[in-house]
């Protein structure tokens, strides 16, 4: 339909040029021929007239027979040559001298001589020669020439000439030329229509050829014969679409690639962001390792093993060693050496190490805060297939992985913070005082008896003062660690003032509770704690004993007994226990 269309506009436009240039060229020489044909008639007429007024201004003067037949034979003799409708001579006063009228006109040349052409050839113009139209004739070129005898006029020769032959020859070449037009027009129909369409073909083959490329993608459309211009256009257009075929090759490709990829990272990275939805229901570090272990052991397929190195404890701080997760990895011997840990720590990114049997893949994992923790290995079989790419991506999985231990870290804090003292790692005041009421309720329910013991160090300000309050520190804090080392399964201790400690030995006799206090007594004397570099110090403590329900049936009847019987121990001369103060209520000391 387009396509009808192009040519259709091609033809019209092509032949109404040829048209409106042909009327133009036609019309221009019909026009030139009419001029040509009415100046040749004007010309015979003047020459025919130079001839006749001689001899009409001697008919005129003389006015007799000899000068008429020498006049009329002149006429007979332009007449015979020439073809003219009439050739009159009139005197001024209108009257015919010669008449030659084959149109029987002269009445009307009569009629007319006192005005017009007659007028102003009587005011000295010697000849008019001019269209005229008489009524019930055809037009005639008239000329009218002014006969003179010493500038006084004496009549007029007037020659007509029918206008006739003239407008038939015109009418022939009008003829002549629109049946030209018509000819050239339709030869201009046909060659323009096929103009038309050795012309907008190949542009539109080309056209085509852009809109099937659309879809069909083939560039052999472009192979365009047509003119020079069009076959430019074509090949420059196959050549650039060919260029962006192939690039759109290389991307799909590549996007395909891209997308295989993505699609298998895409699975792995969900494996594990589900293992984070598990993770954040430990709170324990041992428990979400190993379940990060395990999820990533299942995303990479093959990867034959994966463990944690970390540098921290439960709680985040440095412990001084690593530690290896799982624990119950088998064999700790062909552990990542710990150079290559911390070469992957400073250097913040993953390293792949290639050993005989085994390569690794070993990813540093820091806190929020970008604190060192350690490293997650992922081993593998060497000649397994693994994809670079898939391991770069788990790269940023070891960010969350860090962050989601810095939760249990925190939680591990806030928890020791909350029960424990700080600076000992034991129960704290609160915690110790909450733990002693449950095991108290729990004694009273079994009918059991439970020992506790209250202690302080010995002269401890003197520590402070002769050795400043960071040594009193550590003494307090070796005490803290011999207590808590020496508290076997159900007995707690906690910090209960400044040097002052609670002890529970839980569900004990006391026997039990004896042995306890001297086992404690005699280990302090052996100790001695560095308070500063190559000063040791010793000290001693003194102990309270109390037994539930004996010695109080509350909690604070229980304590404040331990604290008289360790007033006792003080004044008797410290370094010593004193088991109850006073009597005990209902049992009797064995
Ligand atoms: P005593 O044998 O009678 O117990 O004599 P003492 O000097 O130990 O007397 P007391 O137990 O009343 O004094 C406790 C002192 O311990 C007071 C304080 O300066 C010190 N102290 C309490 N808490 C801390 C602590 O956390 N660090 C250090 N360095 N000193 C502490
Ligand atoms: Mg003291
Ligand atoms: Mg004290």
């Amino acid at each position: 339909m387009r396509r009808k269309t192009l040519r259709f506009r091609v033809g019209l436009a092509s032949t109404l040029s040829i048209l409106i240039f042909g009327a133009v060229v036609g019309g221009y020489f019909v026009h030139k021929e009419y001029r040509y044909r009415l100046a040749a008639v004007e010309s015979e007429i003047k020459k025919s007239a130079s001839f006749l007024v001689p001899q009409a201004s001697m008919l005129l003067i003389q006015n007799d027979d000899a000068a008429y037949l020498t006049f009329s034979r002149a006429v007979e003799r332009i007449v015979s040559k020439s073809n003219f409708s009439y050739v009159e001579v009139v005197d001024t006063k209108g009257r015919v001298k010669v008449p030659l009228d084959t149109m029987g006109a002269q009445k009307a040349h009569t009629e007319g001589i006192e005005e017009g052409p007659w007028a102003s050839l009587a005011m000295g113009q010697d000849h008019l020669i001019k269209e005229r139209q008489y009524p019930g004739q055809g037009k005639v070129i008239e000329g009218v020439f002014g006969v003179l005898e010493q500038d006084r006029i004496l009549g007029y020769v007037i020659l007509g000439a029918s206008k006739k032959p003239i407008e038939d020859a015109l009418r022939r070449s009008m003829l002549a030329t629109a049946a030209f037009l018509l000819g050239a027009m339709v030869l201009s129909i046909i060659l323009s229509l096929k103009f038309a369409q050795v012309a907008a073909e190949p542009v539109e083959r080309l056209k085509d050829a852009v809109e099937n490329f659309k879809t069909s993608e083939d560039l052999e459309l472009f192979n365009i014969e047509g003119s020079r211009e069009v076959s430019v256009l074509a090949s420059s257009m196959r050549n650039a679409l060919s260029k962006i075929q192939s690039h759109k090759e290389e991307m799909e490709h590549s996007i395909g690639a891209i997308k295989a990829s993505e699609g298998k990272i895409k699975h792995e990275l969900k494996v594990i962001s589900d293992s984070f939805r598990k993770l954040s229901k430990h709170l324990k570090l041992e428990d979400a390792v190993a379940t990060i272990l395990e999820d990533i052991a299942r995303a990479i397929v093959y990867c034959h093993e994966a463990y944690l190195i970390l540098k921290v404890g439960e709680d985040g701080a440095e412990t001084g060693k690593l530690t290896v997760y799982p624990r119950s990895r088998a064999s700790q011997k062909d552990l990542v050496p710990q150079e290559l840990m911390e070469r992957v720590l400073k250097k913040g990114d993953l390293e792949y190490i290639h050993g005989n049997k085994n390569s690794a893949v070993i990813y540093p994992i820091y806190s929020g805060a970008r604190v060192p923790l350690g490293v997650l290995v992922l081993a593998m079989s060497t000649d397994a297939k693994f994809d670079a790419d898939e391991l770069a991506a788990l790269s940023g999985v070891m960010e969350p992985i860090g962050m989601a231990f810095d939760r249990i870290f925190l939680h591990e804090q806030v928890e020791r913070l909350a029960v424990h003292d700080s600076m000992t790692g034991l129960l704290n005041h609160q915690n110790v005082r909450e733990r002693l009421a449950e095991a108290l309720k729990a004694a009273q329910r079994q009918q059991k008896t439970v020992y506790i013991v209250m202690a302080d160090l010995d002269k401890f300000k003197a520590v402070n003062d002769t050795y400043g309050h960071p040594a009193g520190d550590k003494v307090i804090k070796a005490f803290a660690g011999l207590i808590q080392r020496s508290l076997r399964a159900g007995a707690f201790a906690g910090r209960y003032g400044g040097e002052e400690f609670l002890v529970s030995l839980g569900q004990s006799d006391l026997e039990e509770a004896q042995n306890f206090a001297e086992r404690i007594q005699k280990e302090v004397r052996g100790m001695s704690v560095e308070v500063e570099k190559g000063k040791n110090i010793k000290f001693t403590v003194s102990m309270g004993l109390s037994a539930f329900p004996m010695d109080g049936s509350t909690l604070d009847e229980l304590v404040e007994n331990a604290d008289g019987a360790l007033y006792r121990a003080k004044q008797e001369g410290r370094d010593r226990f004193v088991i109850r103060n006073g009597e005990p209520k209902r049992l009797k000391i064995v």
